[in-house]
């Protein structure tokens, strides 16, 4: 083919934006956001590009990618690993992401209890054989609520500027809209689920050719009355594992004791300066306008170190008020698990005492908060 027709035919040819492929990724992201599944796994996960989109889903506990090339998805797989934010601000539910090397057309108890499974332009770089074997595979024995298969459509393809028979190399076919429907038909029939049609790239007016890329939506029907397969009652581990990263989260209680700990020391930091800005300020307003000083801060001068405040209390709710007395600040652990940040974090003042107890200085009977706040007097007499 001449240059210069070259030229003219990508001219004319259909392009998409975002690409295509932006699409898919986004399609799945949507009916995450639907859906809320638990447990995704992505069969023939490449790269890794969909996965590390998803691990941003926070419905998302256990994520999976499948490849039979261990080498593609090393390639940007350190993209999976918790970054040092993720430590600083562990989530609230937690997340495993793992990666295994093997073929979907081998069975893996470790696939077994999935939400939902994508397969995203995966079958047509199916082997006949592999092919034959995968709605055994990934409907029969991985049986997980939802399956989400896009494939290229063939009835497309004279829109596109493409030199060779196939989209891609590795294509070992490409299917027209009825060859797509009927298989998926087939195997949605056989393994008991529904099956619905849509896709992405939409033809130029005027083209009844169908979507670029071809999308069927499998739902398992039965979903609520159907005990999951069990893992353990499958011996054999056939899938390698290459990546396994566990996120920081809450739910693990050392994150949850730190966040506690960092949070309680906060709050009553705010709580103490608040306390300290206010004594100040009224101190200084006896010393300003020449008013006899209160019996309480007769001992005193300007310097809190030499003041012995009493404790402000209120009538009704004396234990719940913080005090100064000396250097220190004290704050009950009542106040503090009033503050919406720490209750939500501890749910009970329990765990709030639990997991405080030797990581922040506290009072004998452990009631208390103690804020050292002697560096302000320091700060003072400087
Ligand atoms: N899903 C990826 C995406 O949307 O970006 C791209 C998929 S890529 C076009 C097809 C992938 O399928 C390749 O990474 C290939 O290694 C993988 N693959 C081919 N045969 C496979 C098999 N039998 N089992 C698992 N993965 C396979």
């Amino acid at each position: 083919m001449d240059v210069k027709l070259q030229k003219d035919e990508l001219a004319r040819a259909v392009t998409f934006k975002p690409p295509l492929y932006k699409q898919r990724y986004q399609f799945i992201k949507q009916l995450v956001s639907s859906h809320k599944p638990k447990k995704v796994a992505d069969l023939g996960c490449a790269d890794c590009r969909l996965l590390w989109l998803l691990k941003f889903c926070k419905c998302i506990e256990v994520l999976v990618g499948l490849d039979i090339s261990e080498d593609v998805m090393k390639e940007k797989m350190h993209t999976l690993f918790p970054l040092p934010g993720d430590y600083l601000q562990p989530s609230e539910s937690p997340l495993t992401i793992i990666l295994h090397q093997g073929s979907v057309a081998h069975k893996d108890p470790c696939m077994l209890g999935f939400d939902m499974i994508t397969c995203i332009e995966l079958i047509e770089h199916l082997e006949a054989r592999e092919l034959e074997k995968f709605p055994e595979v990934v409907f029969g024995f991985m049986n997980p609520a939802m399956v989400i298969i896009s494939t290229p459509n063939a009835e497309f393809n004279p829109l596109l500027p493409i030199a060779t028979l196939f989209r891609h190399p590795d294509h070992k076919f490409e299917w027209n809209r009825a060859q797509f429907q009927n298989w998926a038909q087939d195997a949605a029939a056989h393994y008991d689920y529904t099956v619905e049609f849509t896709g992405l790239g939409a033809p130029p007016p005027g083209k009844d050719v169908g979507f670029c890329t071809q999308i069927g939506v499998f739902v398992r029907k039965n979903l609520k009355n159907r005990e999951p397969d069990r893992p353990e009652k499958y011996q054999e581990h056939v899938y390698k594992t290459v990546f396994k990263a566990v996120y920081p989260s809450l739910k693990d209680e050392k994150y949850l004791q730190n966040a506690v700990v960092n949070e309680v020391i906060r709050t009553a930091q705010i709580i103490a300066r608040r306390l300290l800005n206010h004594r100040k300020s009224e101190f200084k307003k006896h010393c300003e306008d020449h008013v006899e000083i209160e019996p309480r801060f007769r001992s005193s001068c300007c310097f809190l170190r030499h003041l012995e405040y009493p404790p402000l209390v209120e009538a009704d709710n004396q234990n719940m008020q913080p005090f100064i007395n000396g250097n220190t600040v004290y704050i009950p652990l009542a106040k503090l698990f009033s503050f919406p940040k720490v209750n939500q974090l501890c749910g009970t003042f329990e765990i709030l005492s639990k997991l405080i107890t030797g990581k922040i200085a506290l009072s004998n009977d452990g009631s208390t908060v103690m804020i050292d706040v002697g560096y302000e007097n320091e700060e003072q007499e400087t």
